[in-house]
């Protein structure tokens, strides 16, 4: 089956190519004659993933999916959430990102927080959602130059190292993007036997 990953990223394609069996063909953006950038104006993880994947769908004429990541503070109602990428302004810094969350949670002990990735599978015959979650606190300052994001001050349960602390392998194993990436896997895999 062919599948266009709606997404602008070489990086994740390459690492979902790598976890697919031959039956599944997973095509680029590129791949499929769509080059333009796609919109993530809606106020929920499920309806960017949605609308992307929709859009692919509709204009490009072929099966495909598509994700969207946010961090969830517990503590600021799930900010910043949706808008994640560009919570300190639309320059997208991942410091400027990271100075604002540590301010707004200054002097607050209540760190609770999330990564969470939705994907949406949209194929002529379905449409369908997986999440991945990974729970963790936001600390005080940040740790760590790997990763990206928000990785120097997410600290997950069960470890003394933040994301930014640990291989991208140590990462993978236990990221919100490779557990929903997991379960549509496994759909897709099911799909085809
Ligand atoms: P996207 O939907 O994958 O583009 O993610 C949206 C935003 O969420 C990114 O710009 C980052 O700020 C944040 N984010 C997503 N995944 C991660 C991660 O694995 N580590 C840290 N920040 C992340």
């Amino acid at each position: 089956m062919k599948l266009c990953f709606a997404t602008n990223n070489a990086h994740k394609i390459e690492e979902i190519r790598a976890l697919v069996d031959d039956y599944h063909q997973i095509l680029s953006l590129q791949d499929v004659g769509c080059n333009e950038e796609l919109a993530e104006e809606q106020d929920t993880l499920e309806g960017n993933s949605n609308h992307k994947a929709a859009y692919v769908f509709k204009n490009c004429n072929t099966a495909c999916f598509a994700d969207d990541t946010g961090l969830e503070v517990t503590v600021l109602n799930n900010a910043p959430g949706v808008y994640s990428a560009y919570y300190a302004g639309n320059q997208r810094s991942a410091v400027e990102n990271m100075n604002l969350l540590l301010k707004n949670l200054e002097g607050n002990e209540e760190r609770r927080a999330q990564f969470r990735t939705v994907i949406t599978l949209i194929t002529p015959e379905l449409t369908k959602q997986f999440e991945g979650i990974v729970k963790g606190i936001i600390i005080k300052e940040k740790r760590g130059v790997a990763g990206f994001g928000y990785d120097p001050i997410f600290l997950p349960d069960g470890f003394s190292r933040t994301l930014a602390e640990m291989t991208m392998e140590e990462k993978n194993k236990i990221s919100h993007r490779s557990r929903a990436v997991k379960k549509l896997i496994d759909f897709l895999n099911q799909l085809s036997r």
